[in-house]
């Protein structure tokens, strides 16, 4: 049995965890990262990524079908599309693998350890790694769990054969004819969405009132409209109860009552994803649970001293950048820096048609935080850019107190605004009045200025509205 001692034993290679390890290493300490998969985690090979690469090639695919069709108003034209989806998996597989290869660079180069195997606590100062050539041994002062999260099984559905999860959706050979998706939350609608696009039949299975139940109903409202027009048919108040008797399509009980059988060549479980604690021996080392994440505090310190836990496995919101930002801070507080969680701003993004961004606070939580507000909206229809990249849905909204005009809340909804999320986020992480976004000169033409125009909306005077 081989033994290594090392400061800082990072588990789990995901945006969490590697970039945790990449900074303790850059900060001279003595680090080893453990990985059962490959480097990057869900986000890099299994989710952000390979889902955005899919999200792109889908778009293309639809533009070009449309062309054909004769019903491009740019005059372009051309005829008969066709998407060969194994080539796009195996492009979309070539950035995953420039990226896996670049993850392990990166650790390299910041003299970072990497073992290969399955970790398991032994106690909280040890773990063993199942690698290939044996068990080998770890000692560390200081620990990271960063192990991530899994897509959560319907019971009475579980994955396997026509029912699957994103994982085997971004790996598909062939577009399905008909697929259904339970669940139209984030991946239910950015899959569901790309699949439509390339000529699947899609029909969406959300259990609550409307789709994407975590962003306001104003902001999802164009995203409804773009999924009608796609011809995806969505469910909303619907339940899953299982595969139909004949087994080529899902059952559904619809918000009346009724019971329905949905055609599905696959089936798409989408309903969330659970913490990862499971098969490492969260027993051996008894650490609290909130509800089913690790309790962390604000410097991600576990009930366990010298155990730090970052990433999904610690709670919502699940998010890559999330991740990574708690990572960069433990490896701060593990070179003995003073860094606590202090952040004002978390954006998130959903890169449906067309995308939404939201930061911060939204009317109603502002309303709900007893400040007197107010709201300043603008439309991408009054905006030229927007319009030249016939990107004319959504708007742009900024929500801020009535008394001081600090701005609590931004959020967007159009073609392209996950690119507005850096200046959303920087106005509220630095404090931003209304004024200062209206004082800033923002290029034109650009879709930016629909920014700067709702926060003038919100002071009474736009320009261009
Ligand atoms: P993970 O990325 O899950 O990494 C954990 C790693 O730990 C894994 O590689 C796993 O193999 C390893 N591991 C676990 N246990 C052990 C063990 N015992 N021993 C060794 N290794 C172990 N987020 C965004 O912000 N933007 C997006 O656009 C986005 N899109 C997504 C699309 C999809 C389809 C999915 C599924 C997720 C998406 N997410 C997105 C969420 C994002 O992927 C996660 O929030 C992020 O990956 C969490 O990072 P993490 O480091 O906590 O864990
Ligand atoms: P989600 O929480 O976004 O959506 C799940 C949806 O399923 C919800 O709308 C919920 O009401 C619905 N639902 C739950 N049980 C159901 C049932 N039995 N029948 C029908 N509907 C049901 O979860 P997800 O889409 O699986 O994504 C998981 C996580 O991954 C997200 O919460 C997010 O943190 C992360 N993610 C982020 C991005 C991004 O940042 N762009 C993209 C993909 C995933």
């Amino acid at each position: 049995m081989k033994e290594i001692t090392c400061k800082l034993l990072v588990i789990g290679s995901g945006p969490g965890g590697y970039v945790c390890a990449i900074r303790a290493g850059q900060l001279g300490i003595d680090t080893v990262i453990v990985e059962a998969g490959k480097p990057g985690g869900t986000c890099l090979n299994v989710g952000c990524i390979p889902s955005k690469a899919m999200i792109h090639a889908a778009d293309e695919y639809l533009k070009v079908s449309q062309m054909a069709q004769g019903g491009d108003p740019l005059g372009i034209s051309l005829s008969e599309p066709a998407i060969d989806l194994k080539k796009t998996v195996a492009w979309k597989d070539g950035i995953v693998g420039r990226l896996n290869t670049g993850v392990a660079g990166l650790l390299k180069k910041a003299k970072v350890k990497s073992v290969q195997g399955w970790a398991r606590f032994r106690d909280g100062k040890t773990v063993e790694v199942e690698t290939e050539t044996g068990i080998q041994v770890i000692r560390a002062e200081t620990i990271v769990i960063a192990t991530g999260s899994l897509p959560v099984e319907l019971p009475f559905m579980p994955f396997g054969g026509k029912v699957i999860s994103s994982t085997e959706a971004l790996a598909l050979k062939k577009v399905p004819e008909t697929l259904a998706v339970v669940g139209g939350g984030y991946i239910g609608l950015e899959l569901g969405t790309a699949f439509a696009k390339m000529g699947a039949s899609v029909t969406i299975v959300e259990a609550q009132d409307r789709i994407l139940p975590l962003y306001d109903a104003e902001l999802t409202r164009p995203v409804s409209k773009r999924l009608d027009e796609l011809g995806v048919a969505v469910l909303i108040g619907a339940k899953a109860k299982g595969l139909s008797s004949k087994g080529d399509a899902l059952l559904v009980e619809t918000a009346d009552g009724t019971e329905r059988d949905i055609p599905a060549d696959h089936v798409l479980v989408t309903v969330g994803r659970k913490p990862a604690t499971q098969g490492w021996g969260v027993e051996e080392i008894d650490l609290d649970l909130t509800g089913p994440f690790i309790r962390i505090d604000d410097q991600c310190r576990t009930s366990m001293r010298g155990i730090y836990a970052i990433g999904d496995v610690t709670g919502e919101p699940m998010l890559a950048h999330r991740a990574m930002a708690q990572g960069e801070m433990v490896a701060e507080i593990v070179a003995g820096n003073r860094r606590s969680w202090d952040k004002r701003a978390m954006p998130a993004v959903c890169f449906t048609d067309p995308e939404v961004v939201s930061v911060g606070l939204s009317p109603d939580e502002a309303r709900a935080g007893a400040a007197e507000i107010k709201i300043g909206q603008f439309p991408f229809a009054a905006n030229g850019r927007a319009m030249t990249l016939q990107g004319e849905s959504g708007f742009v909204r900024v929500v801020a107190r009535a008394d001081n005009h600090l701005v609590l809340g931004i959020q967007a909804v159009g073609s392209g605004v996950s690119e507005l999320s850096a200046a959303f986020s920087l106005a509220i992480e630095m404090g931003a009045r209304l004024e200062d976004i209206a004082g800033t000169i923002h290029a034109h033409p650009t879709q930016s200025e629909g920014f700067q125009e709702a926060a003038l909306k919100a002071l009474g005077h736009a320009l261009h509205i």
